[in-house]
């Protein structure tokens, strides 16, 4: 391994706090140390900062950013800043004495990375600045910009092509999660990159749950994802501004803590909810999909789509925001066929050959809803990768939350043949009352009453009949034509007819199965009494310091602290995501407060070595390992806590009550009474407190 390899490790470790690279990391890494020109594609959360950021520090010289939000540039210049890196932007926001002290910075050669807009790169002025400095080389980050095929075209990224010949021999490095061929060749083309090296991660976000429900009473699916998500943050898209509002004054009505986000709003109220979600002011931004690019937030926790998305790359990259701490998080899609008619509606002004695009796109996306394949595996496969496993263990298909009806293929064809009896000429709700033997007049006045199929499914709700019909029009069994959107049979149709092919039909679940292992594996052993105590510190030193909560330590290292309960600053320097600058900062005062915790609930602090733990710098095991279950209550955990604490949750029997009385009088701690007891320690200290006060 090279010097320079070395050195930018030791950076990893020293400024970071991570002692490994995530997938690609390395080879992107390697790509900067070599002077190549590369193009790099990783999801969102996959840790492409970092590919830039560590060499840009370990490496001689300084290394320029290009970002084309400010709010990026001043999210990752703070978590920089707070990780002991001489890191600095340089935009319109700021003063003119600001900036000139920048400037300043810039010709003394005093900074490691500078972030700049690209607009003001690409001016002569600046280039003859950068000339007089020692340059190491140039990220490009977002740089899907430059393409009209990705979803963030911004013409002035385009001139950034000139950079290749201002700087001679310099590396450009573009950075991008957006994954099509077409704009990996767009950002080649356009930056001028001399044969780059193309490096393409996983497009699976393994610690994202996925779950995709039909939209049946929107309100009370929302507000029950919000119920379980007490306290944390997360992001609801709608289609269009009309929804944002609607569901904000639901929610805020039933005092949830929401705030709206779209391009209907005045800028500066926009910008006042956008910080106060990336500051936990708020819990909830509910938008439209004006909102997301430059949200560098690592904590959201969880992402409903209160609508379909209009492609599976739009999908991808707004659930792409919820974990990326690489912590659990959930992401709920509830649609309806409606959404896929407003969509059809939005596009219909398009340029023919752009509307056949947008229209592929549309198609696969509802085909993904109505899908009953593993949800991991459809995502992946739309971007041409393959899982390599059959079952995630992190969706509603795999988690066996779905349940298929009993005979798919004999209801399906009931509802084909009804299709067929009634002349391929009437629409989806039509059908259905068919179906389900309704009385409407229209049904009698046209004399489908009589109909063979008429009544067939009657045993059934007119939601449920509605459901299939939708489900079978994404298996591509039924079309629906472009005007009326009236149900005709396609070939796939006719062979399930004939019985020549059996689709799949669900019916909602009410059970929720098995929990998703990913969840189980981050909380392994972290208590969670004392994970809400550090985040309250957590809360109060950003707020001092005037930046968001996760710039200071992210959810994966507190829960990494609250696991490993440090007594001394070298064990505080093992948690993951803490560097030495971090350390310094704040280990004192986090030892203070696990010290305090420790003590008053009777925990062992430096519980080392820690059974089954993943490794201070790692992210959670994926969901192949199989620890087992750690002591936080979480309601998607329930199953498993059960199953390992027989009665954790159950009511206290009078045998129990005086067991806990007894061990409370021989001073036993709450961590020996929980296992000698087999429930939660919080449910002992519940229950002691209870017992104190007498309620
Ligand atoms: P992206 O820009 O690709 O969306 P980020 O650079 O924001 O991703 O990184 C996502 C998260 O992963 C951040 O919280 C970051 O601190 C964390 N991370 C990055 N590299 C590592 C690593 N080598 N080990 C552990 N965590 C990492």
């Amino acid at each position: 391994m090279s010097i320079v390899f070395e050195k930018i490790k030791a950076v990893l470790k020293a400024q970071w706090g991570y002692e490994s690279f995530l997938p690609l990391q390395k080879e992107a890494i390697e790509c900067v140390t070599k002077g190549r020109d590369s193009i790099v594609v990783m999801p969102t959360g996959g840790g492409k900062s970092l590919c830039f950021q560590a060499p840009g520090v370990a490496m001689p010289g300084m290394t320029v950013v290009v970002s084309p939000l400010i709010s990026l540039m001043k999210d990752q210049v703070d978590a920089l800043l707070e990780c002991g890196v001489a890191a600095r932007r340089l935009d319109s926001s700021m003063s003119p004495n600001e900036q000139s002290a920048v400037l300043r910075q810039i010709y003394h050669g005093d900074l490691k990375l500078l972030y700049v807009a690209p607009e003001r790169l690409v001016t002569q002025k600046f280039i003859g600045l950068l000339k007089t400095t020692r340059l190491s080389f140039i990220a490009v980050d977002e740089a899907h910009c430059v393409s009209v095929w990705g979803h963030d075209f911004r013409p002035e990224y385009r001139e950034l092509g000139v950079l290749k010949n201002a700087f001679p021999g310099i590396a450009v490095h573009a950075y991008t999660a957006s994954a099509t061929e077409h704009v990996r060749r767009d950002i080649a083309l356009y930056l001028r990159l001399e044969n780059p090296e193309v490096l393409v991660g996983s497009f699976d976000r393994p610690n994202l749950v996925y779950r995709v429900e039909r939209r049946a009473n929107m309100i009370e699916q929302v507000c029950k994802i919000l119920d379980q998500h007490k306290g944390e943050s997360g992001i609801i898209y709608c289609i269009r501004r009309a929804d944002v509002d609607e569901l904000c004054a639901q929610l805020t009505d039933k005092r949830y803590s929401v705030a709206p986000y779209h391009a209907g709003m005045d800028d500066d109220e926009r910008r006042r909810n956008q910080e106060a979600f990336i500051e936990d002011k708020v819990a909830t931004i509910v938008a439209t999909i004006a909102f997301g690019m430059g949200i560098d937030k690592s904590n959201v926790r969880y992402v409903v789509h209160n609508g379909m998305p209009k492609s599976v790359e739009q999908y991808h990259q707004e659930t792409g925001r919820a974990g990326r701490d690489g912590l659990e998080a959930e992401c709920c899609l509830l649609y309806s066929g409606n959404d896929y008619r407003v969509w059809r509606r939005v596009l219909a002004d398009m340029e023919p050959e752009a509307k056949a695009i947008a229209l592929q796109k549309l198609n696969d996306m509802y085909d993904y809803c109505g899908g009953v394949t593993c949800r991991h595996k459809a995502v992946v496969g739309y971007f041409g990768q393959d899982l390599g496993k059959e079952n995630c263990s992190a969706c509603d298909v795999c988690l066996g939350r779905l349940d298929c009806v009993q005979n798919s293929l004999g209801t399906a064809q009931k509802i084909l043949s009804c299709v067929v009896s009634l002349h391929q000429r009437f629409g989806a709700d039509y059908t259905t009352s068919v179906l389900i033997g309704s009385r409407e007049e229209r049904i009698i006045q046209n004399g489908h009453d009589t109909l063979s199929t008429y009544a067939l499914l009657s045993d059934c709700t007119r939601r449920v009949v509605r459901d299939w019909i939708e489900q079978l029009v994404a298996q591509r069994c039924l079309t629906k034509t472009d005007e009326y959107s009236i149900l005709n049979l396609t070939e796939m149709g006719w062979r399930v007819l004939k019985g020549e092919e059996v689709p799949r039909l669900l019916k909602p679940s009410r059970v929720p199965a098995r929990a998703p292992q990913v969840a189980a594996d981050s909380w392994e052993g972290v208590d969670k009494g004392l994970f809400e105590t550090l985040r309250k510190l957590r809360r109060r030193l950003a707020e001092e310091k005037n930046v968001p909560a996760f710039i200071v330590f992210d959810d994966a290292a507190l829960r990494d602290m609250a696991r490993r309960r440090p007594k001394t600053p070298e064990a505080f320097l093992e948690v993951r995501g803490v560097g030495e600058k971090k350390n310094e900062r704040y280990g004192a005062e986090f030892i203070a407060v696990v010290k305090e915790y420790c003590a008053a609930e009777g925990i062992e602090r430096d519980p080392s070595p820690i059974s089954g733990t993943y490794s201070a710098t790692s992210r959670p095991p994926g969901p192949t390992q199989n620890p087992t279950c750690g002591n936080v209550p979480h309601h998607e955990r329930m199953s498993e806590i059960r199953s390992t604490h027989p009665h954790a949750y159950e009511a206290w029997s009078q045998e129990e009550e005086k067991r806990l009385r007894e061990y409370v009088a021989q001073g036993r701690k709450i961590s020996e009474i929980a296992s000698l007891l087999g429930r939660q320690p919080s449910a002992i200290r519940a229950r002691i407190r209870k017992t104190e006060t007498g309620h």
